[in-house]
């Protein structure tokens, strides 16, 4: 296979050469940034690793969400290295690396979640901050496990999802998609002073839903509060409660309209258009995120990579905070060309 990654004019690994590569050919990593081994061997340790969890058997409704990693990876094709919403060159300011998918057995979910945190640990070891891709939500647990053991405290966890996720139990089952961020509430994983789900919506089974939650400490700014109050002052309300707590951001893609992404397991109307969803992220700038998950893209249900092209932007941004972090962090000394000027001849 023709494989030509291009090195960052601060000598990162970068994406594949897109003027030498065709974008819709080549490896199918995310945004065509280098493996994980071929940003070791190039003596290149990432300081932001993607990786994949396909796995979907805590689904309640539709399933197909084990295949959201390879639907994303394929619809972020077209993602360019240089952010003109941020005016960074996140790919140049921290090494990423794609390190493909955990390995997650999809018959025994004890094992699953054990496989993810272990894996997640694992990919983390080195001081990299993980940005996975789903799966169903199920596997925000054992992520959120893994970023806190790194982080040695609770984080503030910000929650974009159509539903709270904070039910107890179905069918008797405690682990599923609907009940990560209660059993990491009971786990003592959050800092219960920064949690907050934004863009929930839609009929519940009762008051006692909203009430158990808000005994977990989750405020909640729904679908219509984004509507009505805008991006930018969701953001600021976010950041202000967040401060400077390690964080976390867990994206259920259903949190957006099924208009913006049909692809998914458990659609509600009324949801975030991806502009808003985008504008949101971007205002969390400065933000200490230390872990992140886009999940419960189930490309099945996907119509022109609605659904696809929306997560793969979700991660861009995501990858864009971390890298924003991590340069301010080693200062603008350490040479990562924090601002590196747009390459107007190159990768379209
Ligand atoms: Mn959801
Ligand atoms: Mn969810």
């Amino acid at each position: 296979m023709v494989h030509i990654p291009r090195v960052t004019e601060n000598g990162r690994l970068g994406p594949v050469d897109s003027s030498r590569v065709p974008r819709y050919g080549g490896a199918p990593t995310f945004a065509l940034l280098p493996r994980l081994d071929e940003a070791e061997a190039a003596g290149r340790p990432p300081g932001i690793v993607v990786a994949g969890v396909p796995f979907d058997s805590g689904v309640s409704y539709r399933p197909g969400a084990r295949f959201g990693p390879g639907h994303v990876r394929q619809s972020s094709r077209l993602l360019r290295p240089y952010n003109p919403a941020s005016g960074t060159a996140p790919f140049a300011q921290a090494q990423v690396a794609d390190a493909g998918d955990l390995v997650v057995n999809p018959f025994d979910l004890g094992a699953a979640i054990e496989a993810v945190q272990a894996g997640a640990l694992a990919l983390t070891a080195g001081g990299a901050s993980l940005l996975a891709l789903g799966g169903d939500h199920t596997v925000a647990l054992p992520l959120l496990r893994a970023a806190v053991e790194r982080a040695g405290r609770p984080v503030a966890l910000l929650h974009l999802d159509a539903h709270l996720d904070t039910w107890d139990t179905y069918f008797g089952a405690a682990y599923t998609h609907g009940t990560p961020f209660r059993r990491a509430a009971e786990e003592g994983l959050l800092d219960a002073a920064a949690l907050c789900h934004v863009g929930t919506r839609g009929p519940l089974y009762g008051a006692r839903d909203l009430e158990d939650d808000r005994g977990f400490g989750f405020g909640i700014i729904t679908a219509a509060d984004v509507y009505r109050h805008g991006a930018d002052a969701v953001a600021a309300r976010l950041a202000a409660r967040i401060g400077d707590r390690p964080l976390y951001v867990s994206v259920d893609i259903d949190v957006l309209d099924p208009a913006h992404a049909p692809g998914t397991g458990t659609p509600e109307a009324g949801g975030l258009t991806s502009r808003e969803l985008l504008e949101i992220l971007r205002g969390l700038r400065g933000l200490d995120l230390v872990g992140a998950d886009v999940v419960e893209v189930a490309p099945a249900y996907d119509h022109a990579e609605l659904t696809g092209i929306a997560a793969a932007h979700v991660a861009y941004e995501l990858i864009t905070l971390m890298a924003q972090r991590r340069a301010d962090r080693d200062g603008a000394g350490a040479g990562d060309g924090a601002t590196g000027p747009h390459e107007p001849g190159d990768a379209r």
